[in-house]
């Protein structure tokens, strides 16, 4: 975190964005710093896309199971009715699915002086920018990447690889569907077509 922001200026907010491929610990980050601005006594709100069910209704969940308390939303917009006039904090997970009106309901929340959190994939199972993530990254005032470890190589992997054959863009849920992998050993087409045993590593 740049020193710079480490400090809630009442006047002035901004954006935070916690981007990476699956399974980089992007919801753990967001968690820490959300309790981090609880415990500075912060009032702090967090939403998320209806759509992503695992693990919680109501809560943000990561891969570990670390928990947060967090509203479901289907557009942005809801944001910002359901956001109280005293909220400081605003955490919004997996924010690749909300759509590509979330980096001007971001930029109403911070310049109304709040601090905007948002998790989320920079890139599809394709290896394409995901959904307003690339958006709101140029917006934001601070971009973290968060990297996984490739399941290949054992290196810093930034790719989520798609391990059965399927075309839809989404696979709510099915983590066990995808694993992280580098750019050399991320393959796109893999997802498009069956898989032998030995790519998907059997015995
Ligand atoms: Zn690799």
């Amino acid at each position: 975190m740049n020193d710079v922001f480490a400090r809630p200026q009442p006047e002035s907010g901004w954006i935070e964005v916690i981007a990476g491929c699956m399974f980089s610990g992007k919801t753990e980050e967001l968690i820490k710093r959300l309790r981090r601005a609880k415990i500075a006594r912060l009032p702090v709100q967090t939403f998320k896309p209806r759509i992503d069910a695992r693990y919680a209704k109501d809560e943000v969940a990561s891969h570990d199971q670390t928990r947060f308390q967090a509203q479901p939303v289907i557009e942005p917009e809801e944001i910002l009715t359901l956001v109280e006039p005293a909220t400081q904090v605003v955490g919004i997970d997996e924010g690749q699915f909300l759509g590509d009106e979330l980096p001007a309901v971001a930029t109403i929340l911070a310049e109304q002086g709040r601090r905007v959190i948002i998790a989320g994939l920079d890139t599809d199972w394709r290896g394409r920018p995901f959904g307003p993530m690339p958006h709101l990254m140029a917006l934001a005032e601070i971009v973290h990447k968060q990297h996984a470890i490739c399941r290949v190589c054992g290196g810093p992997a930034t790719r989520t690889q798609r391990l059965i054959a399927s075309q839809e863009d989404i696979l709510v849920g099915s983590t066990e569907a995808y694993e992280a992998r580098c750019r050399k050993h991320f393959d796109p087409e893999m997802g498009a077509r069956i898989l032998t045993d030995q790519e998907l590593r059997l015995p």
